[in-house]
């Protein structure tokens, strides 16, 4: 019987699981190693801010989830620390292996110049993260109701144009000016500041064109500098002048989480693992989703998103397989199949896989159906499971 260890039950690690779960079970054991016991479902961090959706919907339990897939399956909840030879080193336990799959994701990039991650600092590539900006945002509307006892201005700045810093920016001010119109709260104004330089890069035009102007037309203000450093309570943008907030979303970029960091194996100039086209770092180790540098078919990077996560995730499990029974691996040919970005309330706007654009309300119920048909899914899954544990 072969082991497979996977680090990370993020979108990688879950899509490996779920192929080696149709595999003969007698042959192989498989071993899910997460840090948390949940799968952070941040494709929908924009939702759990404004209370769209509920903490449970943010997040598949993972114990559950790993014991549908079978007796031959288990969860981890340990943090990786190490490699050394077939062995992974974690903070409580030493695990052998047969295959590893590195599937750690990414965190939110801090430049060093940036202030100490404060409490009024934050990323959302964790859920605590995403909690406590959820909560600082909510007292803040809350304070408003209160008469015009708090007659100040509130600013929230989101750093970084992405696909995260524009989804967070437009559903935050959506939520604001829909309260505010509800409620007749007419107590200091709320600004939400984009601070980017480019909305949306690599983007076709006409995308970044609706996407712009969709920003502006809810009242996102857009500010097209690089920031330089973050201070106390101020942004320092690239032309030294400065803009202070009350609270600050740091979306501009993502670094490898820190197991990454104790791997002796090739790696690009940002710390990311390097693989080969069969997504291994190694002849029995492999490397999926945002931990690893992906390219498509051409050779041009891909974008660490979720899908490509998916997709590597498969196609890692696919070649272990194919590795066990001795037969030839499959090369990588990732490819994206669109993009959907929310743009605040029901509107959204979605690239199909043939380059249409839909968007408003059409694409905001094409996004819902994506979001939801993963979720549902997973959460049937982990809901077997919680069956197949209790009868245990
Ligand atoms: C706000 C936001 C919106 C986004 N929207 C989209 C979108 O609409 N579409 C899209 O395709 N992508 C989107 N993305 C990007 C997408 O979420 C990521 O690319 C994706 O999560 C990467 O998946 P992954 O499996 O590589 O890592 P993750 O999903 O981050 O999972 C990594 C897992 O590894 C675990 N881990 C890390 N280190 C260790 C360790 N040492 N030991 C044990 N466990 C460890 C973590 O706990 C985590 O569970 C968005 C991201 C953000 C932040």
């Amino acid at each position: 019987m072969k082991t497979v260890l996977i680090i990370g039950g993020g979108y990688g690690g879950i899509r490996a699981l779920e192929v080696f779960s149709r595999y003969n079970e007698a042959a192989l054991k498989i071993i899910l190693i997460d840090q948390h016991t949940y799968h952070y479902l941040q494709t929908e961090s924009y939702n759990l801010l404004v209370s769209n959706i509920s903490l449970e919907k943010a997040f598949i339990y993972l114990p559950t989830l790993v014991a549908s897939f079978g007796n031959n399956f288990s969860f981890l909840c340990e943090e990786a620390l190490r490699i050394e030879g077939e062995t992974l080193v974690c903070s409580q336990a030493r695990l052998h292996f047969d295959y590893l799959i590195i599937a750690t994701g990414s965190v939110t990039k801090f430049l060093q110049n940036f202030y100490a991650k404060s409490s009024y600092v934050l990323g959302v590539k964790s859920l605590r993260a995403a909690l406590h900006a959820k909560q600082y945002f909510e007292e803040e509307l809350f304070d408003r109701l209160e008469g015009c006892i708090k007659q100040k201005t509130f600013t929230i700045v989101v750093i970084g144009g992405g696909l995260s810093g524009v989804e967070l920016a437009a559903e935050m001010r959506e939520y604001c000016n829909r309260y505010s119109k509800e409620n007749a709260l007419s107590c200091g104004t709320i600004h939400i500041k984009l601070i980017t330089r480019h909305i949306l890069k690599g983007q076709k035009e006409a995308v970044i064109a609706r996407v712009t102007s969709r920003l502006k037309t809810i009242g996102v203000d857009i500010i097209e500098h690089r920031v330089d450093r973050v201070e106390e309570r101020q942004v320092v943008l690239d032309n030294a002048q400065t803009l202070a907030f009350d609270f600050a979303m740091v979306t501009g970029g993502i670094a490898p989480s820190a197991f990454l960091e104790n791997l002796s194996v090739a790696k690009n100039a940002k710390g990311f693992l390097e693989v080969d086209s069969y997504l291994r770092v190694q002849e029995n180790i492999f490397a999926v989703g945002d931990a690893a540098v992906l390219y498509d078919i051409d050779g041009n990077p891909l974008p660490p998103t979720a899908q490509s996560a998916e997709a590597s995730g498969t196609l890692a499990a696919t070649n272990i397989l194919a590795s066990i029974e001795r037969r030839p691996l499959r090369r990588a040919n990732i490819k994206l199949r669109g993009l959907a970005i929310a743009l605040g309330g029901k509107n959204a706007v979605v690239i199909t896989p043939f380059g249409v654009v839909i968007h408003g309300y059409a694409g905001w119920l094409i996004k819902q159906a994506i979001e939801k048909t993963y979720k549902i899914a997973l959460k049937r899954k982990a809901a077997k499971g919680y069956g197949m544990l209790r009868s245990c």
